[in-house]
């Protein structure tokens, strides 16, 4: 029957048959088998990574990221495998505040290394503290690094999202022994300069760049005292325009900050330059001071004497995670903690009985 508003007495007005409506999910698909990751053994990984595959480079680092008991598992086992064909890069640390230019820089960085070796590989990592409090990212939501991204000799791996600022560095680091077994020369390591991110990256890096903007005068008050005491070398960025005049200022500033400073152990006076990641100047003037400085602490010893303290510095590092990790996911420790930390609250038992009452329950059931 044609529709009742087609009759006479709905004049002007015409309603068409209408058709019945697709489903939204296309059936063939059905025919389609599901994607499923492939699952590679140990040594498919580590034959993959020492040819250099990057897909199966990306695969061994998600198990270094992943919280499973099984994947640690594999994920150690290929680490182990890829020891003997690591140490060989050069490990640069770069930080420095939202907005200082780190992902322009680096990929200006990135770029220059890709067209100065032809042979050069880069990896960028990230360790971004953010995660630890917000479980958001301050590194990660925009797009970052575009000309290095697109590269096939460039590896970008975005921080590892989950758990505390030491299990994030903890991966940050064995990601770094898979890039280097899988033959990247040049590891960079990104962080923002917010909490205790900095001392992590420092502890795993050959050089370490602080990135700095001229200010009003006064930048210098902004600055961790730390932070600058850890730097191999600060650049200012910017320094182009309108800009380069206060650049220039802020360098003799800088110079004269590091001047009250003790020589670091490495024996090396950090310098100071001004640069522009954005219009890519002095970018070679950047590589050179990184390059001096390697070629400086390798002839004095330095460069293995701080790579070895590293080491021993990650090995505990390890040790005191797992050992909280441990103490803290106990289900006794759990409850018995509760109980203790109301008692402390209302007085009824000190802080320190407190905790020695929670770690005594804790060592005789480990006994
Ligand atoms: P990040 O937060 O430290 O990674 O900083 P970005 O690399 O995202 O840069 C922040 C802003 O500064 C962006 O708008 C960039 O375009 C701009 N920028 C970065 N480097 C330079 C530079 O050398 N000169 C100028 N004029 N702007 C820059």
């Amino acid at each position: 029957m044609d529709h009742i508003e087609n009759d006479d007495q709905f004049q002007g007005l015409r309603v068409n048959k209408g058709i019945s409506e697709q489903p939204t999910v296309n059936p063939y698909l059905n025919n389609f088998k599901r994607f499923k990751r492939k699952e590679y053994s140990v040594s498919e990984y580590v034959e993959g990574i020492l040819k250099g595959n990057i897909t199966i480079l990306g695969q061994a680092v998600t198990l270094i990221e992943s919280a499973k008991y099984e994947h640690q598992a594999i994920a150690q086992e290929v680490i182990e495998k890829c020891l003997p064909y690591t140490g060989k890069s050069v490990r640069v640390g770069i930080t420095g505040v939202p907005g200082a230019g780190k992902s322009t820089s680096i990929d200006s960085f990135g770029m220059h290394i890709l067209k100065g070796n032809e042979t050069s590989k880069v990896a960028v990592l990230a360790i971004d503290p953010s995660s630890e409090l917000t479980k958001g990212s301050i590194l990660g939501d925009k797009t970052r690094m575009e000309r290095l991204s697109i590269e096939k000799r460039a590896f970008i791996r975005p921080s590892p999202s989950a758990g505390s600022l030491g299990g994030v560095a903890r991966k940050t680091r064995e990601t770094i022994i898979l890039c280097e077994a899988a033959g990247f020369d040049k590891i960079i390591v990104e962080t923002v300069g917010v909490g205790q991110s900095e001392t992590a990256v420092h502890s795993m890096v050959d050089f370490f760049l602080l990135i700095q903007l001229a200010g009003t005068g006064d930048e210098l008050q902004g600055i961790k005292r730390g932070i600058m005491e850890m730097a191999d070398g600060i650049i200012i960025n910017k320094a182009d325009g309108n800009n380069i005049e206060k650049a220039r200022l802020a360098q003799s500033h800088f110079k004269n900050a590091l001047h009250l400073f003790p020589l670091p152990d490495s024996g090396w006076a950090p310098k100071v330059l001004t640069y522009s990641g954005y219009y890519e100047l002095g970018i070679d003037e950047v590589w050179n001071m990184i390059n001096e400085y390697i070629d400086f602490v390798k002839k004095n010893g330095y460069f293995d004497y701080r790579r070895n303290s590293q080491s021993r510095f990650w090995m505990y590092e390890t040790i005191n995670e797992r050992l909280k990790n441990n103490f803290y996911n106990d289900p006794v420790v759990q409850k018995e903690l509760k109980i203790c930390e109301e008692q402390v609250l209302n007085s009824q038992m000190s802080s320190f009985a407190a905790a020695n009452k929670v770690l005594d329950i804790y060592f005789k059931g480990h006994k």
